[in-house]
């Protein structure tokens, strides 16, 4: 048996130079739009609209002269029963997998995948898990929601795809995940939510389980961005004993970047098919791509055959590093700063989600991390912003008004904004799905 060479998935195309990405870019941009138009009236219209035509569109940089796209123009054409909508360019008879997006308001976007939309997508994932260290041998606890979204039944398979051991385990049953872990003489993996491996030590503890002694030594973690956040990926690690490593990618590109041993921000793995650009969220205008940018990233598919993405806004706000990484792969890294729509605004202050963590973490262990905004009026926020934080176990009722107090005073001072806070217990916020940290309860969002 050839062995395979342990650095990367597939070195040839992680270690191409940025010209020769590019280039590759390009070739596939020029195919994929002339295919786009070719199959499809909804992109012929968006074209003619903005007076280009597909044989303009030869360099990436042509992309700035087509329009944004956004889930909602799609979910909304499906509303109609068909099911793809707008975006269908493949016959359904060459479509063999249906996953769906979004959906905290309005309905997700359904999307659908042919067999080799599905192989790219095993492809760019196993490029990231390898650079978290995932290796065909290890035994791996898949522990995302395997219903309906990509985090589920699409992520396991690039587990299978990288060779690892996956078992389809989904969420909900916590306490046979930790006796089933446990039973096992090898050590295991996760993949989850980073507030699911918090959540899931505080049922070992309600069942007097020693988290360290189940044996679950990694942590594969994507759909939150908490891990980056100082103390919080640490706490993690020291509970279970583990190494945990972060992960990033969009339902409808797929578990697209993972991070690398060097843990300066996740690899983007998409390289030859998929093109990230930078905006300005709120111009829309394309920012230069260097080294400490940050701004909204889109999305374009440079092989996708049945739903495409041209232009695809994430929402999702990011500050890219394109200094060399010295694991040897050469695409850009990045870190999530957070949805464009999870930024609250109180009295003219930007705040973002993963800040408000920083600062419980300081508090920590006393509280846990785990907390939730609840907007629950249009803005402008004017008033004490209604914060939920979850406190530690082992701090007594007593002292509960004083530290509520204390989050309120360091909030105040380190992010300019005044919070009303409530404790609740460990457990309450985090749980199974992934935990949304702002809830607009007057656009219809839901606290789950
Ligand atoms: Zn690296």
């Amino acid at each position: 048996m050839a062995t395979m060479p342990d650095r990367f998935w597939n070195e040839a195309i992680e270690t191409l130079s940025p010209g020769e990405v590019r280039r590759l870019e390009n070739e596939r941009l020029t195919e994929q739009v002339a295919y786009d138009v070719a199959t499809s009236p909804f992109y012929r219209a968006k074209l003619d609209r903005a007076g280009v035509t597909a044989d303009e569109i030869r360099h990436v940089e042509d992309l700035a002269r087509i329009p944004f796209m956004e889930k909602g123009e799609v979910a909304d054409s499906q509303a109609d029963g068909t099911l793809l909508g707008i975006n269908q360019c493949a016959p359904l008879d060459t479509i063999v997998r249906i996953q769906a997006t979004g959906g905290t308001t309005g309905q997700p976007m359904r999307i659908g995948l042919t067999r080799r939309d599905i192989a790219d997508y095993g492809e760019v994932g196993a490029r990231a898990l390898w650079a978290m260290g995932c290796r065909p041998g290890d035994i791996v606890f898949e522990c995302m929601n395997y219903n309906l979204y990509a985090g589920g039944l699409s992520d396991h398979l690039t587990f299978e795809t990288l060779g690892a051991a996956t078992i389809p385990f989904g969420v909900g049953h916590s306490e046979r995940l930790l006796r089933m872990m446990a039973g096992l003489r090898d050590p295991v993996g996760i993949w989850a939510t980073p507030s699911y491996a918090v959540r899931l030590a505080e049922v070992a503890a309600q069942l007097g389980i020693e988290p360290r002694s189940v044996g679950l030594r990694r942590g594969y973690f994507s759909g939150e961005a908490g891990l980056q956040v100082p103390g919080y990926r640490e706490r993690i690690q020291d509970t279970w004993g583990m190494v945990a490593r972060d992960q990033y990618g969009t339902g409808e590109l797929g578990l697209h970047s993972g991070e690398c041993e060097e843990q300066n921000g996740v690899h983007f793995g998409g390289v030859g098919i998929a093109i990230a650009e930078l905006i300005d969220p709120d111009s829309g205008e394309v920012l230069p791509f260097t080294d400490g940018r940050q701004g909204e990233v889109v999305y374009t598919s440079i092989r996708r055959q049945a739903c495409p993405l041209l232009r695809m806004r994430s929402h999702d706000l990011m500050q890219v590093f394109t200094e060399p990484c010295p694991c040897g792969r050469t695409s850009f890294r990045f870190r999530i700063l957070g949805r464009s729509d999870d930024m609250f605004i109180v009295k003219g202050v930007n705040v973002f989600p993963l800040s408000v963590q920083a600062v419980l973490m300081r508090l920590a262990p006393r509280v846990t991390g785990e907390f939730r905004v609840v907007i629950d009026r249009p803005p402008p926020i004017d008033y004490p912003v209604p914060l939920t934080v979850e406190v530690a176990r082992d701090v007594p009722t007593a002292q509960h008004e004083a530290l509520a107090r204390e989050v309120a005073t360091r909030l105040q001072a380190e992010l300019n904004f005044t919070a009303a806070v409530t404790l609740v217990g460990p457990g309450t916020i985090a749980t199974e799905v992934k935990t949304r940290r702002v809830v607009r309860t007057y656009r219809g969002e839901v606290v789950q």
